[in-house]
């Protein structure tokens, strides 16, 4: 072990003491009434970068959550390396679910539990226990971006990019919000999945009328919308809307049994789609009903409905463009309204996929880093998930190398009951970065 690496292990119990203070925050960014946590959060990473030894700390807004930036120069000839995290939360759920509090962070069975621990609160720990590895004197510049809206879409980090184009500007992007393969097993995320969503709604009647007087010749909308919904996919489960993009997929065993176990699928209850398993979770289209509005069952009459409307959801494939398979999700609506029902569509959100490629001398200090500090070689993956903002960067920030690494790993539970971070990996994430940074230094130095 290199004495860096030390450093870092025996910087552990002050950095993990960092993260709890930070998970103690509700930090949730899609309550209005936490703004004030929001805030307080904000705020508490900025203290922290300082107490790191951070010389420049702001806390940026452009009307949204508020994100902290903190810059240390680049020393004269060295690059410049901007580590992402974000420091705003999901909601909880129900919390009666947890089994301890969310914003109690308790440790169990070598996991620390609590909302944000993995996502995201966790990668910015492990950026700021490598500034703290370095004493505050980091060998190359380091920025510092630490977000406060990522999880409800990063509605105005664009104009924070503009703002502050010339202080973010950087030669590596470290973006700290993806997932490890396994526990113990690093990874590099290079692709990812965008995002669509839209609200389709039904109508077939003026006015509800009873079922016995017209059932068997007027239609009711949730039935027509039923039909409409089970059109999106073929009869493999394969997604049914004409002109998406499927991408190559990448060749990575998943075993079925692990998927069983990681997704929670039903015994007996078969997979969607065909071709690899990576490939579907990663490389194609998937097409998901998430909310349906209609009569509830406890308030049911002998109706026909007039109106029904769904939520769905789409996940664009890497290579795709969001926007535009918004208007083929939004064509395929309108063209398979069955029995001529009045079918309309809503847009939502969008966000774009990404493609990161792995390669140069930035991919290769990585590659060495992290294989040093995690006894073995990281391996290259696709994610499911969309995290918007990398295609946000790629584009403001065409130049520089981007890459995509995680403290997550399968059973994190980011956005679910029981989120929690694996605290071996958490360390090893800490000196894999801390190595990195010394790596490029390094390099630069020839
Ligand atoms: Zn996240």
């Amino acid at each position: 072990m290199t004495e860096l690496a030390r450093t870092v292990r025996d910087l552990m119990p002050v950095v993990r003491a960092d993260l709890e203070a930070l998970v103690a925050i509700p930090s949730i960014s899609a309550d209005p009434e936490r703004a004030g946590d929001l805030r307080a959060s904000a705020d508490t990473v900025a203290a922290l970068l300082t107490r790191a030894g951070c010389p420049e700390v702001e806390v940026v807004g452009a009307g949204g959550g508020p994100a902290v930036l903190g810059r240390f120069p680049a020393p004269p000839g060295m690059p410049t390396i901007c580590l992402y995290a974000h420091h705003d939360v999901q909601p909880t759920g129900d919390e009666a679910q947890w089994t301890t509090l969310p914003f109690r962070p308790a440790e169990r069975s070598g996991r620390l539990y609590g909302r944000g621990s993995s996502d995201d609160k966790g990668g910015f720990a492990v950026h700021l226990a490598a500034l703290r590895a370095f004493g505050g004197r980091p060998p190359v510049g380091v920025t510092v971006f630490v977000e406060g809206e990522e999880e409800i879409g990063s509605p105005t980090l664009s104009r924070i990019l503009a703002d502050h184009h010339d202080r973010l500007l950087a030669d590596v992007y470290v973006i700290a919000d993806s997932g490890n393969w396994a526990v113990g097993e690093p990874a590099f995320t290079t692709t990812l999945r965008g995002l669509a969503d839209c609200i389709v709604e039904v109508r077939t009647l003026d006015h509800a009328v009873h079922s016995g007087a017209y059932g068997g010749v007027a239609p009711d909308a949730l039935t027509a919308l039923c039909r409409l919904l089970a059109t999106l996919h073929d009869e493999q489960g394969n997604v049914a809307i004409a002109g998406l993009h499927h991408g190559p997929g990448p060749d990575l065993e998943y075993p079925p049994d692990r998927l069983r176990e990681e997704s929670g699928v039903l015994d007996g209850v078969d997979y969607l789609g065909s071709g690899s398993v990576v490939e579907r979770l990663w490389n194609r289209p998937a097409v998901a009903v998430i909310a349906l509005d209609a009569t509830p069952v406890a308030r049911a009459s002998n109706t026909l409905i007039p109106s029904a409307r769904a939520k769905i959801s789409l996940r664009v494939a890497p290579g795709d463009d969001a926007r535009l398979a918004l208007q083929r999700l939004r064509a395929h609506l309108i063209e398979h309204a069955p029995w001529n029902a009045r079918v309309t569509v809503t847009d939502g959100d969008t966000g774009e996929p990404a493609t990161i490629p792995f390669e140069g001398p930035v991919a290769a200090a990585a590659r060495t880093a992290f294989t040093a500090a995690w006894g073995r070689e990281p391996v290259l993956v696709g994610q499911g998930g969309s995290i918007p903002l990398v295609a946000e960067f790629a584009d403001a920030f065409p130049q520089a190398a981007i890459l995509v690494t995680a403290v997550g790993d399968p059973d994190s539970r980011p956005h679910g009951i029981d989120e929690s971070l694996h605290l071996g990996d958490f360390e090893a994430a800490c000196v894999a970065e801390t190595l990195f940074l010394q790596g490029l230094a390094d390099q630069a130095a020839g």
